[in-house]
């Protein structure tokens, strides 16, 4: 089930097609995963050593993960300031934030240069709220960025809020002011290409079958087996495949629907080129206007896969069409029978902080890996290819030493119990939701499934 956005990057390209690996290869460094964080990791290196041999080894397409599904809201990690402070201190947690502001530069900056229509935006995000018990929330990181003199949250009236959306559904909110949308799958397809222009060897419709954690590590596949100085993990959902990994995260799938372009309709309601807006929800709703006039929104809390089942839940989204109609009603009753041009669904990889982690595998320190971006990995994926390609390089640097490498979490139960305790969890969200729509307060046995909720990227 390809995204609309990865059908229309597909269909625009003109690229080169690349073969699966057929035979042994050696090189210094291989990644597995060819979405924006293996992508990005494969340029950095070859920017900073250009002599460096670079594999990356992707079991479907570029782009066939998450980085080819996701809704594109580029959002810069101030939210994820205090957490951030807390584990480290105030100067290297603005350091790490200002490095996510520059990721939306780079990643205008490497379109300009090479073409790529990521159709980056002027339009920020708004954080908003659909029922009073769910507003404010965004209040103690803003008073906190407000200190560091951060104005990266401004507050809208209720009147505000409706000029800029167009809905009446939103009762409080405040706006990212350095957020932007792009387009998803043409920023995948595009670093594909440049990856390929710096002379990254890519081996598409090749999995990793087995990974050989000896001194040098090797991906073993169908057509061959690499061997690598180094091996970097960019898998995303899917690295719940690799036990060392499978504690510290776990998925739940989002599901997410698109127009066909109704710019009339947009032009009647006003909201042609409006700002994106979620609400509060835990299972968080988001709705943007696209470059060509489509509407495109998500609703998370879909699939909650078994193990690291994943690629059963990708068959079709948990939604159907009508469900998802009912969403974007909510917001925009004039919408509810829009033509639309497809729906999908994608994993969402969640670690119980909301924060990705990067780090050497306990097993093989020569084995590295980044996931867990908790619903938010546009931006953060740049950042971590930073830190990746310093582990790759042995350096000792900035990155390195940040506090989003950190030791692993065992915050997640092994399968059936992961898998049984979030069907609890998920049902305790839903109902918790519910009532605070309600205004009404829920009993203790949900407050009890509610502590084991992995916290979001929300500003909280
Ligand atoms: C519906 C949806 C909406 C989202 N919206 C947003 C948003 O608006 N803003 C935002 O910041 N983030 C959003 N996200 C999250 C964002 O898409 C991800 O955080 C980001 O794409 C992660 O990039 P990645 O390269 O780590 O993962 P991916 O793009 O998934 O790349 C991992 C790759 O690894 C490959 N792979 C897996 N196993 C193997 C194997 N054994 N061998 C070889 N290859 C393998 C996969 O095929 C995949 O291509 C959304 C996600 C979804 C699903």
């Amino acid at each position: 089930m390809k995204s609309v956005w990865l059908d229309q990057a597909l269909k625009a390209e003109s690229g080169t097609t690349v073969t699966p690996l057929d035979g042994d290869l050696k090189v210094d460094v291989a990644i597995v995963g060819g979405g924006y964080t293996g992508l990005w990791t494969a340029i950095e290196l070859k920017n900073r050593k250009p002599e460096l041999d670079v594999a990356i080894i992707e079991r479907d397409i570029c782009g066939a993960g998450g980085s080819g599904a996701n809704a594109g809201h580029a959002i810069p990690m101030w939210l994820a300031m205090p957490w951030l402070e807390n584990l480290s201190s105030t100067d290297e947690a603005m350091r790490i934030c200002r490095a996510s502001v520059e990721a939306i530069d780079d990643i205008r900056n490497i379109s300009a240069e090479h073409g790529i229509d990521s159709q980056v935006s002027t339009h920020n995000t708004i954080w908003g709220a659909t029922c009073d018990r769910q507003s404010g929330h965004w209040e103690k990181v803003m008073e906190l960025l407000e200190a560091h003199q951060i104005h990266a949250l401004k507050p809208l009236s209720r009147d505000e809020l409706r000029e800029a959306t167009g809905t009446e559904a939103l009762v409080a909110g405040v706006v990212d002011t350095g957020s932007v949308t792009l387009h998803p799958g043409n920023l995948v397809r595009g670093l594909r290409r440049v990856a390929l222009a710096r002379g990254v060897r890519l081996f598409e419709k090749t999995a990793m079958t087995r990974l050989g954690r000896t001194s040098p590590p090797t991906v073993t596949t169908d057509g061959g087996t690499v061997t690598a100085g180094k091996v970097i993990l960019a898998m995303y959902g899917w690295s719940l495949s690799i036990p060392e990994l499978r504690s510290n995260a776990m998925v739940m799938f989002t599901d997410a629907a698109m127009t066909e372009p109704i710019p009339e309709l947009l032009d009647e309601l006003g909201i042609r080129n409006a700002p994106a807006f979620t609400d509060s929800r835990v299972f968080i709703e988001a709705c943007r206007t696209t470059a060509d006039d489509r509407i495109l929104w998500t609703k998370s809390g879909g699939w909650l896969p078994y193990g690291d089942k994943l690629d059963a839940c990708f068959k079709r989204p948990h939604r159907t069409e009508e469900q998802m109609r009912d969403v974007l009603a909510a917001y925009h009753p004039r919408l509810r029978d829009a033509p639309l041009a497809g729906s999908w669904c994608g994993p969402i990889d969640r670690t119980m902080s909301g924060m990705p982690t990067f780090g050497r595998l306990p097993t093989c320190r020569d084995i590295l890996f980044g996931y867990g971006y908790s619903g938010a990995g546009v931006v953060p994926s740049r950042v971590g290819s930073h830190i990746l390609a310093s582990l790759a390089m042995d350096m000792e640097d900035e990155w390195t030493r940040c506090p989003l490498v950190r030791p692993l979490d065992r915050a997640f139960p092994p399968e059936p119990f992961r898998w049984i305790g979030g069907q609890f969890v998920k049902a305790a969200i839903a109902h918790k939701d519910r009532y605070d729509h309600e205004g009404r307060d829920v009993g203790p046995l949900t407050n009890f499934w509610l502590k084991f909720k992995p916290k979001s990227y929300k500003p909280t």
